[in-house]
């Protein structure tokens, strides 16, 4: 029998509210029992609001805690039925620490699920002694108040998509909110009936409160947030529009690598293939970034290949367009300026350009990108790499939705 102080001392321990521990037991198998009673003796009866002490019926039951000194800690819940004694219906006493009809307390839920964020159900089960399936039902509560949720003050939306395997399509489409680099949604079919069913079950509040819209360069994404989205914006994310000029300029270079292979052998080519060989990363990074071999490298493309040379230099133009701290009417004269200049060198993103203007150059009002994604993405793929055996993309969504939760 636990004397007085030692059961001050257990219930301080617990750290659970309004609660006081009874009685200790300490069972070989299962681990340490506490019984413990609230202290609350009047409960609000969830009908009319009145409070109530009359007490209907006593019920034992038993909840799982979080481990103590590494030992599994079962709550014995003497849980009350009251009487109300206003409108005379019966009720039970609500637990603040469990939840309704679940066998284990909410931090210990939180404990579980946070060490499935790091591992996979059948070890965290294995470690911890809570079965699978309680697991498997901690994650499907985690999913209703999670994948359910409506985003909640979502001015900057960004719709973007990620490859999960590399080279091998297999893209989902992400819904991200840019302010706070939240993941909100991962659709697994990047169709536009997919991504609207999503949108669409956010409801109208959520959608016209959104002021811009952060896409790639597809048409499908355009068309949904002029449906759907009464207030937003869009905005032709500048990362996607870099992306198709620095593909056409490696184009260039891999059309001009296959002109000198078929060049007579001469001194002229020898230095060619020297100069153009392994030149694809120097010529489509950013130049702030290379470091001094790389841009004696650069140079030596430079001067063998004039026409690689001006792409170059037009593309890193396009860039600093970019960077450069200008308002929006400045921004449509530099890119059109630009278009000017690269007219012949960059014919196919000149058509891009073109078609996405209006959307590229609402970049410069509140300069939105789709920059954070990328981070997202690694994320993403962190989840996936942890190889947490998700056998159907709800699973890994909320896997990744579990991922982004603090
Ligand atoms: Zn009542």
């Amino acid at each position: 029998m636990a004397s007085n102080a030692q059961l001050k001392l257990l219930t301080d321990f617990l750290n659970i509210p309004d609660v006081k521990v009874t009685h200790f037991k300490q069972d070989p198998s299962l681990g340490i029992i506490l019984s413990i009673s609230s202290l609350n003796s009047e409960v609000t009866c969830p009908h009319c609001g009145q409070k109530s002490h009359k007490l209907h019926h006593n019920y034992s039951h038993l909840i799982k805690d979080l481990p103590m000194h590494g030992q599994n800690v079962y709550l014995q819940v003497n849980k009350r039925q009251m009487k109300c004694e206003k409108c005379l219906t019966t009720f039970s006493e609500p637990l603040e620490f469990c939840e309704p009809k679940r066998n284990y307390t909410k931090r210990l839920a939180d404990d579980i699920l946070s060490q499935v964020k790091h591992s996979n159900i059948k070890s965290v089960a294995e470690r911890t002694g809570v079965s699978e399936s309680e697991i498997e039902t901690m994650l499907k509560d985690l999913r209703k108040s999670l994948v359910g949720q409506k985003p909640q003050d979502l001015k900057r939306l960004g719709i973007d998509e990620i490859s999960l395997r590399k080279g091998q399509g297999n893209y989902c489409a992400v819904l991200v909110d840019l302010d706070n680099s939240q993941l909100l949604a991962l659709v697994p079919d990047r169709t536009q009936s997919a991504i609207k069913k999503v949108l669409m079950s956010w409801g109208i509040d959520v959608l016209s409160g959104i002021e811009e819209v952060s896409i790639d360069l597809w048409r499908p994404y355009k068309s949904l947030v002029e449906k759907l989205m009464p207030n937003g914006s869009v905005v032709a994310d500048r990362f996607h529009v870099m992306h198709q000029v620095q593909e056409e300029l490696d184009n260039s270079r891999k059309q001009a690598k296959k002109e000198v292979n078929n060049m007579k052998d001469s001194e002229k080519k020898t230095a060619k293939i020297q100069a153009i060989t392994h030149g694809k990363y120097v010529l489509l990074a950013n130049s702030d970034n290379l470091t001094e071999a790389q841009k004696r490298k650069l140079e030596e493309i430079n001067k063998e290949f004039p026409k690689l040379q001006k792409m170059h230099g037009l593309k890193e133009q396009l860039r600093e367009i970019f960077e450069n701290d200008i308002n929006w009417f400045d921004g449509l004269l530099d890119l059109a300026e630009w278009l000017k200049k690269s007219a012949d060198l960059f014919p196919k993103s000149q058509g891009t350009i073109r078609r996405w203007l209006v959307e590229i150059t609402a970049y410069f009002e509140q300069r939105t990108t789709n920059g954070i994604v990328e981070g997202i993405n690694q994320k993403i793929k962190l989840v996936k790499r942890c190889g947490f055996g998700f056998r159907n993309i709800d699973n890994f969504e909320l896997r990744c939705l579990l991922a982004f939760q603090d």
